[in-house]
């Protein structure tokens, strides 16, 4: 294993924000930490970089125990939710600052920074000042100050918050394709559940500071430990099942149809999303989500009385 948390924990004024975190990385391996606000994920990452101390567990990294090394010493690189950029320097000056401390020539050390530039598409604002950057624009100063690095780990912390829907699905695919291609073992913190579905090779899902759950995006999605992991992560209905089972459909996985089915009702609203349209539909005292693709031809609206299959 190339990163192990150990049972990491920490608590605030006897509150526990993190507790008992037992967590492993591969070598090159993407890991988001996904839950929802307040749940342990920046604590964790703080940890892991040395900028809060663990009450107990260890940080171990190729097999080396880094637990007790301060902050700057640590082969990890850390994208701040403030980013903390160095308001008085320029775009490249902010970018190459940690280079400085390696032995780089200018030339080199200049021309790795604008490499990095190019990727997060910033090149063309090379020298502005950073103070003259809007959020977004700064958050890519700072992915490109730490990914330039090339840490043993890097740390990011919502990195892609401060950027509209657009960017972010963009953004999103450079930060994985640059991680893949340095090789570069990352844990992804972020709330949201869509971007570490696709920017993740594993998941892990925090809950009061404890692990729900680590697996696949396809695991986690398709095979949810947990009524909090399934509802957290996509949508689901519950649906009474025989006697005391309960059974979570994902509003894909159900059909709608006019003539047969195995439950009736009515559809009590709809709405369109461009790729699908999620009806909600009236059974009995419940309200069913089904999500029927766009590509489908049948339209309903509100007070058909459709069928719905699972
Ligand atoms: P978010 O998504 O909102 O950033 P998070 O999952 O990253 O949330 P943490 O920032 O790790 O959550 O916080 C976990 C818990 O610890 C929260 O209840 C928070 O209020 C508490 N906490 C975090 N930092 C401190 C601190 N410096 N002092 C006191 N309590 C803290």
């Amino acid at each position: 294993m190339y990163l192990q948390l150990m049972g990491l924990s920490k608590s605030y004024n006897n509150i526990t924000a993190v507790d008992d975190l037992h967590l492993e990385l591969d070598k090159g391996e993407l890991l988001s930490i996904l839950g929802p606000s307040g749940c342990g994920k920046t604590t964790t990452l703080r940890m892991i970089g040395g900028f809060t101390p663990a009450e107990s567990g260890k940080v171990i990294l190729e097999g080396r125990d880094i637990s007790t090394t301060p902050p700057n010493l640590r082969p990890t690189a850390t994208v701040f939710q403030s980013y903390a950029l160095f308001q008085h320097m320029n775009v490249i000056q902010n970018v190459c600052y940690g280079l400085k401390f390696q032995k780089l020539g200018k030339k080199e050390m200049l021309g790795q920074g604008e490499e990095m530039l190019e990727m997060v598409g910033l090149k063309h604002y090379r020298n502005k000042p950073v103070n003259q950057l809007s959020g977004g624009e700064q958050q890519r100063v700072a992915l490109a100050r730490a990914m330039v690095m090339n840490p043993k780990v890097l740390l990011l912390d919502e990195p892609l918050s401060n950027l509209d829907a657009k960017l972010r699905q963009k953004m999103r695919k450079e930060i994985r394709d640059i991680q893949k291609e340095l090789g570069i073992t990352t844990l992804y913190v972020t709330h949201d559940q869509e971007e570490a579905l696709s920017i993740s090779d594993r998941i892990a899902v925090m809950n009061h500071g404890r692990l729900e759950q680590v697996g696949t995006p396809r695991t986690v999605y398709n095979s949810p430990a947990s009524r909090f992991v399934a509802e957290f992560i996509g949508r689901i209905n519950f649906l009474a099942g025989k006697g005391e089972q309960i059974l979570a459909v994902r509003p894909e996985r159900i059909t709608m149809s006019e003539v047969s089915g195995s439950l009736l009702g009515t559809i009590a609203q709809k709405q369109f999303t461009g790729a699908y349209t999620t009806y909600f539909v009236r059974v009995s005292d419940h309200t069913i989500e089904v999500d029927v693709p766009s590509l489908e031809d049948r339209e309903w609206n509100p007070d058909d009385v459709v069928y719905l299959s699972y």
